[in-house]
């Protein structure tokens, strides 16, 4: 596309605010607005207006049909598209699109996980747009993004949940404005800009391992010579290949009104990043879902394949997805951006220890936010932070904390009195110059990074949480200021308290080390190493009730997220073992056997000529069956364990044997497989290599 003018395809598929203003009555745009900014509904009138602007829009966009989009629990998202043809007699057709159409949909939800939750006889769900996210027409469908309930209400997707989040955010932070003296502010909304790895490899390795056809990722692979160890990879030059796959997508991402923003080579080899300009949880939700689909579909078109698995390849690093998380209010204020004057500054510091205690409290909920059988292999694993939860400030933050905790002066250089009160507290720098890489939850100046997400995770999930708890945390604060008589002194307790109860999540270290395993346990915080060991916290007593406080979700949504989300974890798992077992019986095993031929039948011919060497010949032939009996026990043994899995077990205890049984077995067998690899001829080999897969796109 030379010479496209970005201004003029940005956000061109894209229902938005402006042909919504173009396109619609004063009355319908001004419900629209109120519909999107404060949730109130939309008359039926009004949705026959726009039903028909957003059909006559989407015709002249190329569209034939529309589809509800949506998110159910499977992780990725569901379509079914209708076209707008109906009969209207002689054969005759006119293009229809109703506002029920729009408004509701039905769907078939049985084949949707929904643990528990809907009764086989009761197999309809349905969607309901969501009119905060914009309408969009791609691939010649228009695209409305919706919430997919069951027939009794019950969530069954990961936006429901994500839009009662932020309700309940709202809320509670217009309460702490408005103590604050903030009349002004009608609406605040948590944001997020998630950075999204990835890597890109050529197609026709691809297909020729059936490991990452299945699972995404490799099962089997000995350690390649170079990995990432020369650090040439990160921001390095982008190869032509790449970077025309890369200009492709920015392209399709523009016009979808997605702000891709940068990209550069990561740390691995293979390894990229894209990240966009934040917005709305829920916009940036939608549109990291469009990103990672277009991801795969433009690599597709470049003889490429995009893979977004956390850890497709031991020994390089794995992919993750930073969710920058921060708040704004409708006027474009930052509220976690340190103020420059004092009021400023303490309203700063209230919402930075609320969510500082939000982080402390429910440490299990964020380690349930990320947890799945991908992201096991990299949390922990010396590249991305470990399953233990912790806040990283920075140098100059957390000397305030630690002042106000010991009610001293900050800095003599500012000689300044630290009693927090709403007019003595200093000017808070802005601190965007140290960072730590290790961190898991760390504060970059005026946001939080919250780097545990996983790369294929959908960010609905990490968000709704930190929305939820952290509006929790602001309920309870707000519930205390508004009853106290002193304002400024009760803030100044409030905010010294939480603190000196909270400071235990506060670890300025390098989250990698043995040592911060040991001092983390000794401060009493969570290290919940699997996905298994996380999720049966999930319906935990103190859980339930700060979701269902804030009607966010009820028991029974949460144990039904719980059985799914176990579900897929002990499914995942599984189909690994039976692929693993495919891969070493028909292609490892011929290679090994074949090669041992060539060996044996080597030395079998050297021996007529007696007087011939054949010291290698058969050193390697010793060590072959030694590691080829291995194998081949380790197999045995895998082929058993599995064929003990149960599927009538309950998810949990499947979930459990997996991650106990299968997945140990899996790597001793992968071990001897990874040995062999290393001394077996590679024209013996069927599959492409680490080395092969990892420089496959050479230019
Ligand atoms: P850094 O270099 O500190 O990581 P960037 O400006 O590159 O910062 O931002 C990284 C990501 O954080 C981007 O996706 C960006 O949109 C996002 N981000 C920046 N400000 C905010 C904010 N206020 N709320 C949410 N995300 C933000
Ligand atoms: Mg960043």
């Amino acid at each position: 596309m030379k010479g496209v003018s970005i201004p003029k395809i940005f956000g061109s598929m894209v229902f938005n605010d402006k042909v919504m203003k173009a396109r619609l009555s004063k009355e319908a745009y001004a419900a629209v607005r109120l519909a999107k900014d404060e949730g109130k509904p939309l008359s039926l009138e009004c949705a026959k207006e726009v039903a028909a602007a957003m059909k006559e829009w989407a015709i002249e966009k190329g569209a034939t049909h529309f589809t509800h989009w949506f998110q159910p629990m499977t992780g990725i998202t569901a379509e079914k598209h209708d076209s707008f043809v109906e009969p209207c007699g002689d054969g005759d057709v006119i293009m229809k699109f109703s506002e029920k159409s729009l408004v509701k949909g039905e769907s078939d939800a049985s084949s949707f996980p929904s643990g528990g939750l809907r009764a086989t006889f009761e197999a309809r769900g349905y969607t309901a747009w969501d009119p905060t996210s914009y309408a969009f027409v791609k691939d010649g469908s228009l695209y409305i993004p919706t919430a997919f309930c069951s027939y009794g209400g019950e969530a069954l997707d990961k936006k429901t949940p994500l839009l009662r989040s932020m309700d309940a955010f709202n809320k509670q932070a217009l309460r702490i404005l408005r103590l604050f003296g903030n009349t002004k502010a009608k609406k605040v909304t948590p944001t997020v800009g998630a950075e999204q790895e990835y890597f890109l490899i050529d197609k026709s390795v691809y297909e020729q391992r059936l490991d990452l056809v299945h699972c995404g990722r490799t099962l089997f692979g000995a350690r390649p010579a170079k990995g990432q160890e020369l650090e040439d990879h990160y921001y390095g030059a982008i190869k032509p290949r790449v970077s025309a796959f890369m200009k492709e997508l920015d392209e399709e991402l523009w016009k979808l009104g997605v702000y891709a923003k940068t990209k550069h080579n990561e740390a691995a080899p293979a390894q990229h990043e894209l990240a966009p300009v934040f917005t709305s949880t829920n916009i940036s939700t939608d549109q990291n879902q469009l990103t990672m689909e277009l991801m795969k579909s433009v690599a597709t078109r470049h003889g490429l394949v995009c893979l977004l698995h956390e850890k497709p390849f031991a020994s390089v690093n794995g992919s993750g997805k930073h969710n920058n998380w921060s708040i704004s209010t409708d006027l474009g204020e930052n509220l976690l951006e340190p103020g420059d004057t004092p009021a400023k500054n303490a309203q700063f510091l209230l919402f930075l220890t609320a969510v500082i205690k939000a982080v402390d409290e429910y440490q299990d909920l964020l380690r349930i936010s990320v947890a799945s059988a991908g992201n096991d292999h990299r949390l922990g694993g010396y590249e991305a932070p470990p399953a233990i939860i912790s806040i990283y400030l920075g140098e100059e933050l957390d000397g305030v904390l630690k002042a106000i905790e010991k009610g001293e002066e900050y800095s003599a250089k500012r000689k300044t009195d630290l009693k927090i009160g709403v007019s003595v507290l200093p000017p808070i720098p802005k601190d965007s110059t140290d960072r730590n890489r290790t961190s898991p939850f760390a504060f970059t100046g005026n946001k939080f990074e919250f780097r545990m997400v996983g790369s294929s995770t959908n960010i609905a999930c990490p968000n709704f949480i930190i929305n939820a708890i952290v509006a929790e945390e602001l309920r309870l604060f707000a519930d205390r200021l508004e009853g106290a008589k002193d304002f400024a002194t009760e803030l100044d307790a409030l905010i010294r308290e939480t603190i000196i109860n909270h400071k235990r999540i506060l670890f300025s270290g390098n989250n990698y080390s043995k040592e911060w395993e040991k001092e983390a346990k000794r401060r009493g915080l969570l290290n919940l190493k699997t996905t298994v060991d996380a999720l049966p916290r999930y319906a935990d007593e103190k859980n339930v009730k700060m979701f269902e406080t804030h009607k966010i979700l009820s028991k029974q949504e949460i144990n039904s997220r719980t059985e799914i989300l176990l579900e897929n974890y002990s499914n995942i798992v599984h189909i690994e073992a039976l692929t693993a077992i495919d891969i070493a019986r028909k292609e490892i095993t011929p290679a090994v056997i074949d090669y041992q031929a060539f060996l044996l039948n080597e030395l079998s011919l050297k021996k007529e000529f007696s007087t011939l060497a054949c010291g290698l010949e058969k050193k390697l032939a010793e060590r072959l069956a030694v590691l080829s009996e291995e194998f081949s026990n380790a197999l045995d043994k895998l082929i058993e364990d599995v064929n003990k899995y149960d599927s009538t077990w309950t998810n949990l205890k499947k979930a459990k044997y997996c991650q106990s049984i299968l997945l140990k077995d899996m790597a001793v067998l992968r071990d001897s497989a990874d040995a062999m690899e290393m001394i077996i001829g590679k024209d013996f080999y069927a599959f492409p290599t680490y080395e092969d897969i990892l420089y496959s796109v050479k230019y």
